[in-house]
């Protein structure tokens, strides 16, 4: 038995990174899960199908568009009605666009506080009338160190993410009385495919070494100099599904190695 035996989990943005992670966390808690996401349909089905040989759970997949409300509130309905609740619900889904903001695409900025911020909404929006009937709930956002400090040059991002962390203390706040919390996790800069696929390019753009990248690019802003793990992150998101973490609500969890210290 699972801290989430007989429970539910949907994680958006959960094909990849952290958001499988998280996924994989949960199902070896015993949760069934619902994945979500983009990516090759072949790849997809890998995934889900590892998820209930390894954990012995049942897993299910929403191709729902995070730009889509309706879509959104699709996948929390596939959860309800293929396996009975949505008990813990992870708005992780991201992109993110680096420009001046002078020169900020209008459809970038859209599309950004659309998935990183507004699907969250709509997502919890859906989720929480069958939490609150049940009387216990955890929903998880995943914000960024973004959601706290600003870097140049990302103003849809860091917006969409200082969002969530005050959309984060509201719904903690409605639903405090409910058994429900809600909480984000802040990351630094996490070794994930996405982040990894970026290195050779920036090797050859800046005429630097492998470490000179790590360091001096990608983990200046991070005073221990590694990277934050997804099972990591992982890890604390299920710590925030046990009964441990029941007064842990409306907080805005960081784990990026020092960076927000500073
Ligand atoms: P990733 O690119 O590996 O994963 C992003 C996931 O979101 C993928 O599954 C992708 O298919 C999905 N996605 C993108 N657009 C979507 C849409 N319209 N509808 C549905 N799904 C969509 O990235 P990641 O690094 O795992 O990031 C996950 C979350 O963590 C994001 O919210 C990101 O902002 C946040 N984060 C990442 C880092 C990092 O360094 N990697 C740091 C802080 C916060």
């Amino acid at each position: 038995m699972g801290i989430l035996t007989g429970k539910t989990a949907v994680v958006t943005g959960s094909t990849s990174g952290i958001g499988l992670a998280y996924a994989r966390a949960f199902a070896g808690a015993g949760a069934n899960v619902v994945i979500n996401g983009f990516g090759a349909p072949a790849d997809i089905e890998k995934e889900r199908a590892a998820i209930e040989t390894e954990f012995k759970v049942k897993a299910a997949y929403s191709p729902a568009d995070m730009t889509k409300p309706a879509e959104i509130a699709g996948m929390i309905a596939l959860g309800e009605t293929t396996f009975g609740s949505v008990d813990v619900l992870v708005n992780n889904a991201g992109i993110q666009f680096v420009s001046p903001i002078e020169e900020f695409p209008i459809e970038k900025w859209d599309m950004i506080i659309a998935i990183n911020l507004s699907s969250a909404f709509h997502g919890i929006r859906a989720a929480v009338p069958g939490m609150k009937k049940r009387g216990w709930g955890r929903i998880i956002n995943t914000a960024s160190a973004h959601s706290l400090v600003a870097s140049p040059f990302k103003s849809a991002y860091v917006s969409a993410k200082h969002g969530i962390a005050g959309l984060t203390k509201t719904v903690a706040l409605e639903l405090a009385t409910h058994k429900i919390t809600c909480n984000c996790i802040s990351p630094g800069y996490v070794w994930t495919p996405l982040v990894e696929k970026q290195i050779p390019d920036t090797m050859k753009a800046r005429n630097m070494t492998k470490e000179q990248v790590i360091n001096d690019v990608l983990l200046d802003a991070q005073p221990t100099k590694q990277f934050v793990t997804v099972e990591q992150v992982a890890a604390l998101a299920l710590y925030l599904c046990g009964d441990d973490a029941s007064q842990i609500t409306g907080a805005n969890l960081s784990m990026d190695g020092g960076w927000t210290a500073e």
